[in-house]
């Protein structure tokens, strides 16, 4: 059997977490399987879908770097894609199925549904249809028909036996057929329902294996029954566990970013985002965390999804994302963070290639989201450094702070050559003249320089900063110094 997989989103927001988790372990499951990614637009609630939707969860898949192999914009022979001009197919199954008394028209209004299901819900009852068109007698119905009214198409669900399948993720899942009620098909202004829609197209488009949340656990038996109707061979289903925030609840706005195009803003790169989203309730051996997308759709296969929840993991995605950008090369890295920087609104095209590959080159470790560039390289990026609390205090503390700095100053701004092993030779050699450890004359030049305790190498910091602006900056807190009244350890 060839894998034909979909990822079939309603464009009613943006590609978020668990949809984005949904697409990739389909493309991944069709890349290492030499199968199909279809991209399905689910568009038929018209209220809710928009244009732009579509467009961002076409972005979001991009970004991923999960192309689809046939869907819109590239096509294919199963289409159209959108299921909006799909109806003449569901309206053609819709036929077969009243044909076949598995399915029969249905003229309850809202207010008497509403009405009926208050009644239910007063008598303690789970809110259900209750058959009412069901059993109308052919003269009714021809009554009903002929009076015009809008009817919507209902499935007969059997009143017995049960619906089950072998889900690849939770083993033998089963329903009792009388849980389930006689659910809508189309509704009453021609457009399908979800589960109608979607088993006539996964049928059409041959679908072999449906990879989903396990929100739609409760479909599935109704789309069993749909298949069973259509005389058609369900695929093969694998329902992967929900996604929770770190309180365990649902993972949802209130936990912050929730969509990849947020992710991308806050300086996480596709290939973190994707290895990370991998992990969220799959695991290759328990050991390997680190992939790229090839080495995933290499190992990847739906039994190592699990059927626990996955919880989202904030810090793991910034240190599998860090783990990333050093995976990648230095001028591709250096092109990551200059275009980050530049969408944030701080061009470096001015500073010159040397000093932006060793502005990136300086930031190291530090550098786990794209963002951090911005924060660890602030020093560099701004011409006015925040001056942390501590660390001011703990430079005022140490003694003859200011005098040392001024030294350091006239040091730099008489250092012609200004390269990395000049300010390292002229510091060192200051350090010695004073009597100080090179260590301390350091921690002093950091603190005036940064405004932190910590930050990348001082030689990289003070080449970066540039002479002029660290000349002033040295100065600057000497005479800060100067100026503030000595604590009696300082003195
Ligand atoms: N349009 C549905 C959704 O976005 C698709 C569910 C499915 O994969 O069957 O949840």
């Amino acid at each position: 059997m060839s894998v034909r997989v979909r990822f079939a989103p309603s464009p009613t927001g943006h590609l978020h977490v668990g949809g984005a988790r949904t697409a990739l372990y389909n493309w991944l499951f069709a890349r290492a399987n030499g199968g199909t990614f279809v991209l399905r637009i689910e568009d038929t609630d018209e209220a809710r879908s928009t244009e732009a939707s579509t467009q961002a969860i076409f972005d979001g898949l991009r970004w991923l770097g999960l192309t689809w192999d046939e869907g819109p914009v590239v096509g294919g022979e199963y289409g159209p894609y959108f299921q909006t001009q799909r109806r003449d197919r569901y309206d053609a199954c819709a036929a077969r199925l009243v044909a076949a008394g598995a399915a029969y028209p249905c003229w309850c209004t809202g207010e008497e549904l509403a009405a009926r299901r208050a009644a239910q819900a007063e008598r303690g009852e789970d809110p259900r249809y209750d058959g009412a068109c069901r059993r109308l007698s052919e003269a009714d119905r021809a009554a009903k028909r002929a009076s015009g009214a809008p009817a919507a198409l209902r499935f007969a669900t059997p009143a017995e036996g049960e619906s089950a399948w072998d889900d690849v993720v939770r083993g033998r899942v089963s329903f009792r057929n009388d849980v389930l009620d006689d659910f809508v098909l189309v509704r009453a202004d021609g457009l399908p329902t979800y589960n109608f829609a979607c088993v006539v197209d996964d049928h059409e488009m041959r679908i072999s294996h449906v990879v989903r949340g396990d929100d739609h656990i409760s479909n599935t038996p109704r789309q069993l029954l749909l298949y069973a109707a259509l005389g058609a061979t369900p695929p093969v289903f694998a329902h992967a566990s929900m996604i929770l925030g770190p309180d365990g609840k649902r993972l949802s706005k209130r936990h912050g970013a929730t969509s990849v195009e947020a992710f991308g803003e806050l300086g996480i790169v596709p290939e973190g985002m994707a290895n990370f989203l991998a992990l969220l309730g799959w695991s290759f051996d328990g050991k390997q965390e680190l992939f790229s997308l090839d080495e995933l759709a290499r190992v990847f296969t739906l039994e190592k999804i699990g059927a626990n929840p996955a919880v989202f993991d904030t810090q793991k995605l910034e240190w599998v994302n860090g783990q990333h950008l050093k995976r990648l090369d230095e001028a591709e890295r250096t092109r990551r963070v200059v275009a980050f920087l530049a969408s944030r609104g701080r061009e470096l095209a001015e500073r010159g290639e040397e000093w932006r590959l060793a502005f990136v080159r300086a930031l190291g470790e530090r550098l786990r989201t794209l963002a951090d560039a911005e924060t660890v390289g602030a020093f560099a990026l701004d011409d006015e450094v925040v001056v942390d609390e501590a660390a001011w205090a703990d430079l005022g503390a140490r003694p003859g702070a200011a005098d040392r700095l001024l030294a350091l100053a006239a040091r730099l701004e008489g250092d012609a050559e200004y390269t990395l092993a000049s300010l390292e030779a002229l510091t060192r050699s200051l350090a010695t003249e004073l009597g100080v450890k090179a260590g301390e004359l350091i921690g002093m030049a950091r603190v005036a320089l940064t405004g932190q305790k910590t930050s990348p190498g001082i030689f990289e910091v003070l080449w970066l900063v540039g002479r002029e602006r660290a000349v002033a900056r040295v100065r600057g807190a000497a005479a800060r110094l100067a100026a503030e009244p000595r604590s009696p350890m300082a003195t």
